[in-house]
């Protein structure tokens, strides 16, 4: 037998969902009944009812698309002209420099204080300054698994008066609740959500914008007018048809996972782990390039980084109690060579 690799780097779900029989068996009905001559729902109008149901908002406030990534595209967009400031806390999600870097924006980063613990006030200042077109804040953020409570995100939404966009992309592994409810409070958020993460669907690129129904009707004009085919359209209703099934299946493992690879290496000498609301864990090792080859070695592939601020760190996805023995046996032995 052929063992397969171990591909943590991208922070995917060990869990294929159309396995489940229940699952399945939607899907295929679905697909069934397909017209693959037809094009897709511009608007994907079933998937939007049925998201909007998910997280609690009306259908006209959801804009269903390929991917987070493509939200985070359309945003930056309609909101971007050249010379305009974006605003990022950083390490996080390179997706949005990069975007508002290719449309002439100027991105404006705030660093973390030590220890990647994000330093609200810092934000908040920066926002009062500058009043960016628009401000990302990824939460919990992704590498460094940190999440800050809604209401640090309500001071924020408090002192700016352009776009505040929250990515939740990991918020089910969380335990939080969405920011979505300051919705009717504050017109300028937006909050990125995917079925990438939790709900084990990367593979068939679905994600969602959130907002009021004025910025998600802006945000449509610029949109591919058929971004989301009919079958991840599909896929994307089966995995709604058992929200809770498919989320009691596959967070609590994945957070019992993480928390033994936390117990296992917190005391390991060398090595630093910081603390994760997500379904990956950011860690600094003594020399990255080398348990990167320890890792690699064993057939362990993670994700590493060129950035200063992330030097010889690791982001380790949490997929199988199973996985995590090896990452941490691997991790462990490399770690002692340091001591
Ligand atoms: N936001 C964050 C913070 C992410 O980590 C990712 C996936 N890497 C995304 C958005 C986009 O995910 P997707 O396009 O698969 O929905």
């Amino acid at each position: 037998e052929i063992q397969e690799h171990t591909i943590i780097n991208a922070n995917e779900s060990p869990y294929n969902i159309l396995d489940f029989p229940s699952v399945r068996e939607d899907f295929l009905k679905g697909l069934a009944e397909l017209k693959s001559y037809r094009y897709p729902d511009p608007f994907a109008e079933d998937l939007r009812k049925a998201l909007a149901e998910y997280v609690q908002c009306r259908p006209g406030q959801i804009l269903a698309t390929n991917g987070g990534d493509e939200t985070i595209s359309l945003i930056l967009n309609t909101f971007i002209n050249p010379g305009d400031t974006v605003l990022v806390h950083t390490p996080t999600f390179d997706i949005y420099g990069i975007d508002a870097t290719v449309l002439g924006a100027r991105v404006v980063h705030v660093p973390d204080d030590d220890g990647y613990c994000r330093n609200a006030e810092k934000l908040q200042q920066a926002i009062a300054d500058m009043q960016p077109k628009v401000t990302f804040v990824c939460n919990p953020n992704n590498p460094t698994g940190s999440i800050w409570p809604v209401s640090v995100i309500e001071t924020l939404l408090q002192t700016a008066d352009n776009i505040v966009v929250v990515d939740e992309a990991y918020l089910e592994f969380s335990g939080q609740d969405s920011v979505i409810p300051l919705m009717e409070t504050y017109d300028n958020l937006i909050v990125i959500r995917t079925l990438s993460k939790a709900f084990g669907l990367a593979g068939c690129r679905v994600g969602y914008g959130v907002a009021q129904k004025e910025v998600i009707d802006a945000l449509g004009l610029t949109k591919l007018v058929y971004n989301l085919n009919i079958l991840s359209q599909n896929a994307a209703l089966a995995a709604m048809d058992y929200a809770d099934e498919i989320l009691a299946h596959n967070i609590p493992p994945t957070l019992a996972a993480r928390q033994h690879f936390m117990d296992a290496l917190k005391d390991v000498p060398n090595l630093t782990v910081y603390p994760s609301a997500t379904n990956f864990v950011l860690v600094r090792v003594p020399d990255g390039p080398a348990m990167v080859k320890a890792l690699h070695d064993a057939d362990i592939c993670v994700r590493s980084y060129k950035a200063a601020d992330l030097k010889n760190c690791l982001r380790i996805t949490i997929t199988t109690d199973d996985v995590v023995r090896r990452v941490v046996a691997v991790m462990t032995e490399e770690a002692k060579k340091y001591a």
